[in-house]
């Protein structure tokens, strides 16, 4: 199962590989159960950061990348199908990330077709995040009443 349909076209991504090296790519819950099914546990490549649950990186790459090359690609998680286009929310802006290699060699304006569904895939991030956030507490309140 792959998704979504529309992703960012990187044409330098068979040689480049900077975005997989000390990711702290955020994963949203369906890409969890997609990267799970294919046999791995969430604890080898995910972890939790600032209350996200981000890509594991192991000597300091993506725990999925080997030899230079995504070995999920199909299935890789959301966020690196947008990558290096992101949504800065303080100023609901699409842009590139300047931590891309090639960072002047895109136009986020051509991406526009993107927009829409990378605003969703944040809010859906931080919208799941609180959930979590939410569970922790009821966790601790109910810990705190012996229950
Ligand atoms: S999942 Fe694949 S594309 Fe995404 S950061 Fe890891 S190696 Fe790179
Ligand atoms: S760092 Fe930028 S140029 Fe390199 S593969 Fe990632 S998106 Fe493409």
């Amino acid at each position: 199962m792959t998704s979504p349909d529309l992703e960012f076209y990187c044409s330098y991504s068979d040689r480049c590989y900077e975005c997989c090296l000390e990711t702290e790519m955020p994963l949203a819950e369906k890409d969890i159960t997609r990267i799970s099914k294919l046999g791995f546990q969430i604890d080898e490549f995910l972890e939790e950061k600032d209350g996200f649950m981000v890509l594991r990186n192991k000597e300091g790459m993506c725990f999925f990348l080997k030899e230079s090359r995504c070995t999920i690609y199909e299935n890789r998680p959301e966020g690196c199908r947008y990558y290096p286009l992101i949504y800065d929310l303080d100023t609901d802006e699409f842009i590139i990330d300047d931590l891309c290699a090639h960072f002047n060699d895109f136009d986020p304006s051509i991406y526009q077709p993107l927009h829409e569904l990378i605003r969703y895939f944040i809010y859906t991030l931080l919208s799941e995040k609180e959930i979590r956030a939410e569970k922790t507490r009821e966790e601790e309140r109910k810990r705190k009443k012996g229950e």
